[in-house]
């Protein structure tokens, strides 16, 4: 499907800072918009339902994955997560760019419906860092952490499936490689032609 918009997708393992580049980026650029998922996992702490997540059903998620109503879905950690297809075909079409935080699975999902999407995967910079952020995270068990570094291992294994590596050792140079990544995509031949129709016609450039 053709689209003017720009849709990004971010992937990493559990720890490795994906939600809090996502976050900074939301904040410095007003033209990324954020999609909220579906899933069957409950609310944590202060999640508030349509915010974080469309909190629903295993029978509300089953009806939707039957009407087709997800653009990808997958089982991630036990739990069912899916991205609608009718909020993002609506924004894309729209020239919105939008930005997905979503497990690999869903990505390259998401890179067959959309063969323009933008992968983007975000790695630590060692498994010891790793181990350490989600230590200090503190959210959760140790048990809990060895086996989010047993599939973290699995997800990084998939990271060649993806058009972008973001290695997040210092934030400020990943959210810097980000953003650059997100202003390379507008700066794409199509992008400049449509966003700046007026230019190249009084260039006549057809
Ligand atoms: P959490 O429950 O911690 O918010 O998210 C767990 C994992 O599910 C994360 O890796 C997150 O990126 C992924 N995830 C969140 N929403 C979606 C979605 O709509 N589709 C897919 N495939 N994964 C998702």
């Amino acid at each position: 499907m053709d689209y003017p918009g720009n849709l990004f997708v971010v992937s990493a393992p559990s720890g490795a800072g994906k939600s809090s580049l996502v976050k900074a980026l939301l904040e410095l650029d007003s033209h990324v918009q954020p999609s909220v998922s579906h899933t069957t996992r409950a609310p944590r702490g202060q999640e508030k339902h349509g915010r974080e997540y469309f909190f629903v059903s295993e029978q509300e998620f089953d009806a939707m994955v039957a009407a087709n109503g997800f653009v990808e879905w997958a089982n991630v950690h036990g739990r069912r997560y899916g991205t609608s297809r009718k909020a993002i075909e609506e924004r894309v079409a729209l020239g919105a760019d939008v930005v997905l935080e979503i497990d690999y699975q869903g990505a390259l999902q998401i890179k067959q419906a959309f063969v323009n999407a933008v992968l983007i995967f975000i790695l630590p910079p060692s498994w010891e860092e790793l181990r350490s952020r989600l230590e200090r995270r503190g959210e959760d068990a140790a048990d809990v952490i060895d086996l989010r570094l047993k599939n973290a291992e699995e997800e990084m294994a998939q990271a060649g499936k993806f058009d972008f590596v973001i290695i997040n050792e210092v934030f400020e140079r990943a959210l810097f490689d980000l953003k650059t990544i997100v202003h390379a995509q507008r700066l794409k031949y199509a992008a400049q032609r449509r966003a700046r129709a007026d230019t190249f016609e009084s260039l006549n450039i057809p």
